[in-house]
């Protein structure tokens, strides 16, 4: 007993330090109020998808600070509902499916994009509509994107050149008026988008290294934002693997999309 004594005091007077501390450095973070929220939405997944995940994570982790921001990662859409989504300024899908979302979760994202409570910006999965993995398409989903239906990719990739179509878009800042993308898969779908939606940047079909009978036949949007629902969102294509954030242009319109989107 006499020697548990001031063992026990000793660490009883260094529980009372931690408390008498870990408080005022809550109050301090408490205090201060970050310029906006993001949400991450981001799946698991495999190869170069979780490495486009990854990198993407690092890119707004080393971003989030310098520009003041702060954000949080989810890995379903199971925690979200009206609340949850209350907190966030912006919702970055990053390579998230619109299918098998929760009802809730689903009806909450509707209600955020359709009354603007926020921006969302949606990476290359966020136009998996079809039925995929045993789900069936999401219409509304679809119809968001501008009523389009997947249809093939290019799955070994080609290097193409993108056109900014808006040059005066918040999403052009800093971009040059073409740009190449070293690899991607080139997403088609059943129609061009570009009848219900404003488009920002297409890809060039005649520019694929090399080249594939897979095409749309001309009219290719590969960076949209549809004007019929009140949140500011853009859709980006591009986002199979980590390489991208090594890009300038890409990092500049990743940039771009995140502040625009937050409103900023
Ligand atoms: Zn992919």
């Amino acid at each position: 007993m006499a020697f548990t004594l001031p063992t026990r005091r000793q660490a009883l007077a260094g529980a009372a330090a931690t408390l008498a501390t870990a408080p005022a450095a809550h109050a301090q973070y408490a205090e201060h109020k970050p310029r906006f929220r993001a949400l991450i939405l981001a799946e698991r997944a495999s190869g170069d998808h979780q490495s486009f995940v990854d990198a993407g994570k690092a890119y707004i982790a080393k971003i989030a600070p310098q520009n003041d921001f702060a954000f949080d990662s989810i890995t379903s859409t199971s925690p979200i509902n009206d609340e949850f989504l209350a907190q966030y300024n912006i919702i970055i899908q990053l390579n998230y499916p619109p299918y098998n979302w929760t009802p809730i979760a689903q009806a909450a994202f509707e209600r955020y994009m359709t009354e603007g409570k926020g921006g969302w910006m949606g990476f290359h999965h966020a136009a998996l509509l079809g039925d995929f993995d045993g789900w069936p398409m999401s219409p509304w989903f679809s119809n968001f994107m501008g009523g389009i239906r997947f249809t093939h990719y290019l799955p070994n990739f080609a290097r193409a050149t993108v056109k900014i179509e808006d040059r005066n878009h918040p999403l052009a800042k800093g971009l040059p008026e073409s740009f190449v993308i070293a690899k991607e898969e080139w997403y088609t779908w059943d129609r061009s988008p570009r009848p219900n939606v404003h488009v920002i940047g297409s890809v060039d079909e005649a520019s694929y290294q090399p080249n594939t009978m897979i095409k749309m036949g001309g009219d290719h949007p590969v960076i949209w934002s549809n004007p019929n629902f009140k949140a500011r969102n853009v859709y980006i294509f591009m986002g199979h693997h980590a390489g991208l954030f090594d890009d300038p242009n890409f990092a500049r319109l990743f940039h771009n999309a995140i502040f625009w989107g937050a409103g900023q």
